[in-house]
Order: C-alpha cells, then structure tokens, then sequence
C-alpha cells in the first residue's frame, strides 16, 4: 500500500526480478571465449500505483529505456514477471491478449516522428490504431480523434496534415494522441522531451500533468534529466548499470539521497541563483560496460566512498525509511 495525495493505493502494475540479458554477436562473444551477454537490465522490482508518476532516471546505457520497452513486450523478458490486472504480462502467449494489454498501457517515445507513417494524415494515423483495437464505426473513430486532438492542444485543421509538417513539439502532442486514443490506464513516456527546446519541453510537461488529471492516468515516466523527474514525479526510482539502485518519494530522492550516484546526480543539477555555489561530486572514470559488470556494488569503480567491502559483496537494499531504500553497505 503507498498513499497519493494522503489516499492508499494498491500497486495497478508490478514488477518483479525484471532481467533482460542480450546476447552479443558470436564474434563479439569468442573475444571473451565463451557465451557473454549484455545484462541492461539485471533484477529490477518495482510498483506503480494507480494516478501516480513513477520516475525513472539514470545517465545513458543504465537500463531505464530497456526496462519500459520489455515491460511492454516491444523486446522478450529474460526473467521477472510483470503482474496487470493479477495477469504476468511476461506470461502471455495469445496475440490478442497482449494487444488487450498493449491498449491499456501505451508508449510515448523521445521522437514520435520515426513511427509516424509520413504518407499518411494525423487523422488517418490516429484512427488506425482504433481499427486495430476494434474501436468504434467510422462516424464514431473520427469524433474520438477531433476530441484527442483538441485535448492535446491541436486543431481539426492538424487532422489533414502529414507528420512532416509538424514541429518537435506538435510531434510530441500526436505521440501523445496516439496513446490516448485507446483510452489507456498507463502510458510508458521514454524520454519524451529530451529533444525538445526547453520553453517547449515545460508546455509538453504542463500538458501531460493536466491530461494526467482529467483522464486519472498512471505514467511510467522515463527521463535522464533530475530536473524533469523532480517536477514530473511523484516517486523515484535510479537506476545504474541495469540495476535500481535507490527508490523513493520524490521528497526522499530530492531532499534525502543516500545512494552516492543519486547524490553524484543530483550535485550535477544546476541551481537557478547566482548567490549560491554547490559542489559537484565528479565520477571517477565511464560507466563500465555491462558485458563484465564490476564485482559486488556495480558503482564501486566510480563510487568516492568505496570500502574494500564493496567490491566483494552485492549490497543489499536497506530500507531508509518507509517506501525509501537504497542498495549501499553504507546506508542507514
Ligand atoms: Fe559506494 Fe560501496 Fe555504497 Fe556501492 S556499496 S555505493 S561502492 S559505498
């Protein structure tokens, strides 16, 4: 049970043990001699409750976009499970099961454009993925579509043009619109502003908190930019080299973090006020690669804090305080 706005909620989406392991090409593979895989995601459980904002940051290559693709089945699970509606989304074999399961939770993604057909018209775009869900007659699936189209800030006139005439941000509004128009109950979002100019990006994120309102949303929110989580989100959770590595409330992870890569990302967060100087925690060296994986805490080779201890044993999740934990031998 987790409370939102002071009212408890009940997960709507689990995850649990998420792996995704993808194995390298044979002549990658005989370099090492045997076998190997890239573990981008490695054991990741967490929960999503229903009207929430569920964060998920890390810099590039940790796993987060990785995780939200599998969990939709747009690439195979190596292991875990993911339970909808007391269903493991990993677990179904019918297509039409999983299309069931694909209209209750869509994915908006960085640029909506490379999946926009450029012969066709938004209209059309959008309509077709009401015929593919057996939504409505034709009089009935074009007024959905005016309506989305007014709910996401465009116009009837937008309805007759091709992808190609539009601006990163209107893009972004038909991404959007195209989860929306099934009527989903979770919208995966990977990275859905990180292309665009910031005055754009707030209208973008004004937009999504309002539909989040109005339509009582869940969104699994994907982003490596801190500030954008801290507005959008209402837990966190971090993650590094295909692990979640510390999870809470947006207070937690913004005001309390006790993970050193939190802290190391948070201190890179540039604060608007010329009167005040923060310190910035710099890494030692790149994120290694996750065919080797460093020994016991993956963040060791980076980590200032690093004991002898952490490159020895996997640190376990230690709870910080309630729904607040973190994997480090060094929290408490
Ligand atoms: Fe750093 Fe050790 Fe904590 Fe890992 S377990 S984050 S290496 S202090």
């Amino acid at each position: 049970m987790y409370k939102l706005n002071g009212v408890e909620n009940s997960p709507i989406l689990e995850i649990r043990g998420l792996k995704k392991h993808f194995p390298l090409r044979r002549s990658i593979s005989s370099i090492f001699g045997k076998k190997h895989f890239a573990q981008a995601v490695n054991d990741v459980s967490f929960n999503l409750y229903k009207g929430e904002t569920y964060g998920l940051v890390g810099e590039s290559g940790c796993g987060k976009s990785t995780t939200g693709r599998t969990i939709l089945r747009l690439t195979e699970p190596t292991e875990g499970e993911a339970i909808f509606r007391e269903k493991d989304i990993f677990k179904i074999k019918s297509g039409n099961e999983l299309k069931e399961i694909r209209k209750k939770m869509q994915m908006v993604f960085q640029d909506p454009y490379n999946s926009l057909n450029p012969r066709k018209r938004v209209g059309q775009i959008l309509e077709e993925s009401l015929i593919i869900h057996s939504i409505g007659d034709k009089k009935h699936r074009a007024q959905i579509v005016l309506e989305i189209l007014e709910k996401v800030g465009l116009s009837v006139d937008h309805y007759y043009r091709y992808p190609h005439e539009f601006s990163g941000g209107q893009r972004q509004r038909i991404g959007l619109a195209r989860a929306l128009v099934v009527n989903p109950n979770i919208i995966i979002f990977d990275e859905p502003v990180s292309a665009l100019d910031v005055s754009i990006q707030s209208q973008i994120i004004n937009l999504l908190n309002k539909i989040q309102m109005e339509e009582n949303l869940t969104y699994l929110f994907i982003s490596h930019d801190m500030s954008v989580i801290k507005y959008m989100s209402d837990r966190v959770g971090v993650m590094y080299l295909g692990k979640l590595v510390e999870e809470g409330t947006n207070e937690d992870i913004f005001h309390n973090p006790v993970h050193p890569y939190t802290q190391s990302l948070l201190s890179a967060v540039p604060v608007p006020s010329p009167h005040f100087k923060k310190e910035r925690i710099i890494l030692k060296g790149d994120l290694p690669s996750p065919i080797n994986p460093p020994s016991g805490c993956s963040f060791h080779t980076r980590c200032p804090y690093a004991k002898d201890i952490c490159q020895e044993a996997v640190p376990e999740y230690k709870w910080v305080s309630k729904g607040h934990r973190a994997a480090c031998h060094l929290a408490n």
